[in-house]
């Protein structure tokens, strides 16, 4: 059956992960918890630290910014950070705009990603990239689950409108992406642009080497 939508992940697929998720919650997040609590930044640092190590990747709240917020008794607006630190164009993997403007034309293509709604609509918007994307989906906001868990990737399917065989899905993190998708039938490509992956994996090591396996 034919390939007609590809799926792609976001941080770490198409921007930057050590741009603003790592600046958000390893340096904005602790600078003011330290502020708010009057402790040093790495009493700050360690507290965050430990705080996010209580909660599974796989755990739904993990994803929501908010929540982190209020949790740390932070009263700043968390969207209006993000909003900031996502305004630039420098996140976006060079590779990224010429290959999507390409596949764009054959496929459609769909954004997929464990980052909240709100936060993946900032990303879009700051990046320029939601102008390739027939339909962006928060997992967790819009369908429900992490991605770690593969009734995702059914959901996304049946969100589509689809047959699995018809999707393809390309992410940079096995357990998010790579086998939860192929545990239901869903064709998954590794992005493994460090070159850390061995051949065992369908991988590329550029995003515009996607065709070769469609
Ligand atoms: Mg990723």
């Amino acid at each position: 059956m034919a390939i007609t939508h590809i799926s792609f992940d976001l941080d770490g697929t198409l921007i930057t992960l050590a741009g603003m998720e790592f600046k958000l919650w390893y340096d904005v997040v602790p600078t003011l918890y330290s502020k708010k609590h009057n402790i040093s930044f790495s009493e700050a640092y360690a507290h965050c630290r430990r705080e996010y190590d209580k909660v599974s990747l796989k755990n739904i709240i993990f994803y929501d910014p908010p929540r982190w917020f209020k949790e740390f008794g932070l009263e700043q607006d968390s969207r209006e950070i993000i909003n900031n630190l996502s305004s630039s164009k420098e996140l976006v993997y060079p590779d990224v705009a010429p290959t999507l403007e390409l596949l764009q034309q054959k496929y459609k293509l769909v954004l997929f990603t464990n980052t909240d709604r709100s936060g993946m609509e900032i990303k879009l918007k700051s990046t320029g990239l939601g102008k390739y994307f027939s339909e962006q989906i928060s997992a967790v906001s819009d369908i429900g689950f992490v991605k770690t868990d593969p009734q995702a990737y059914e959901k996304l399917v049946e969100k589509l409108g689809i047959q699995k065989e018809n999707l393809v899905h390309v992410g940079d993190y096995v357990h998010h992406d790579y086998e939860p998708a192929r545990s239901v039938g869903v064709k998954s490509i590794l992005i493994d642009r460090d070159g850390a992956f061995d051949d065992t994996y369908d991988k590329i090591l550029t995003l515009g080497d996607v065709e070769k396996f469609l």
